[in-house]
């Protein structure tokens, strides 16, 4: 009901009585005034003119079920939201709920991880109020060979959801970086459950560094925040149901297809490696190549220096730029 209500409020600029909001959501005067409190309470801003009514001045910036649920316009993902104020790993929260039998599309959101999980057991620095800690559900009916594709997409519909809400220059490095000015603004983690010939589900663990000030010194180097780029806070719902939006479509267009290939020629023009030369480091190995592009897989295409070309896979390798990072 808050969320009904909070929509309500969030598509009209004129005052709407109480006696009209307990009309319209079949409920009394004294729940909408209750309600009303609540959402004060929680931070917005509503102002309440007596004979008028009551009208919303100022959002607040929360990753609330119902601030991500009154603005989210996309069809299935992230139309279902567990929130919790803090939590181990979004992931691990997603894992539970898949096991349980939860639905494709859901979307478990903190405001703080203590455990925030990166690539090969690595952590995610995930502090409370700044950021965004999200974990997707999908429960795609495709080979598991196939599942790394889904970070691929996740990748590309975080960068447009970024510049959707932002002019910055957002760029990615393969596989699951998303990056700004040479530094880590979101990082990826997908995690599955399979069976040799199915898959169970996956789980797309993201994190972004939206209104962070600043980090500490172990990650200065390499992380930035879309506040420390532009100057500029964001609501992070927004940035949050523009990505919901974003997947949705580029992954209903890969459910149908079985491959990137339709955005294979975008994903290229946002990486930040193509025809460079990279680090490639596979189990403590390091093998300098330059970077060429993905395939319709996703995988990345290297080339040596004799023109010979291979392709890497991203269960295994991580990509450096040859002197730092990127
Ligand atoms: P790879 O290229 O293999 O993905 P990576 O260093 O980007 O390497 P990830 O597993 O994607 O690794 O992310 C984890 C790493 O990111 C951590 O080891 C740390 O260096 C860095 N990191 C941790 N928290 C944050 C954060 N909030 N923002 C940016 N970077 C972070």
């Amino acid at each position: 009901m808050k969320t009904k209500i909070l929509t309500y409020l969030r598509n009209t600029d004129e005052y709407l009585s109480g006696e009209q909001l307990s009309r319209q959501f079949q409920v009394s005067r004294t729940a909408v005034w209750k309600y009303m409190k609540q959402l004060r309470e929680e931070g917005y801003e509503i102002e309440s003119v007596p004979r008028k009514g009551y009208r919303l001045l100022k959002t607040a910036d929360k990753v609330t079920a119902s601030e991500i649920l009154s603005q989210n316009k996309a069809q299935w993902v992230g139309q279902e939201i567990e929130y919790f104020e803090s939590t181990d790993s979004t992931n691990n929260r997603i894992r539970s709920f898949a096991e349980n039998g939860r639905k494709e599309g859901l979307l478990a959101v903190a405001e703080e991880q203590t455990g925030g999980k990166g690539r090969w057991g690595r952590n995610w620095v995930s502090p409370k109020g700044t950021g965004i800690w999200i974990s997707l559900l999908l429960r795609p009916q495709i080979e598991p060979q196939k599942a790394s594709m889904v970070t691929i997409l996740a990748a590309l519909a975080l960068v447009k959801a970024i510049k959707r809400t932002i002019d910055l220059d957002v760029q990615i490095k393969w596989p699951n970086d998303v990056i700004i000015n040479g530094k880590k603004v979101c990082g990826i983690l997908t995690e599955m459950s399979a069976e040799l010939e199915a898959i169970h589900y996956i789980i797309v663990g993201i994190g972004i560094n939206a209104n962070t000030e600043q980090f500490d010194e172990e990650i200065m180097d390499r992380a930035t925040s879309i506040y420390l780029e532009s100057g500029k806070k964001i609501k992070r719902a927004k940035l949050i149901v523009e990505f919901c939006q974003e997947f949705e479509q580029l992954y209903e267009i890969f459910i149908e297809r079985g491959d990137l290939e339709n955005v294979k020629e975008e994903y290229e023009s946002c990486l930040i490696n193509i025809g460079k030369t990279v680090k490639i480091i596979k189990n403590k190995q390091e093998l300098i190549r330059k970077a060429i592009g993905i395939n319709e897989l996703g995988e990345l295409i290297v080339e040596d220096d004799k023109g010979t070309r291979e392709t890497v896979f991203s269960g295994e390798v991580s990509v450096r730029g040859l002197y730092g990072y990127v």
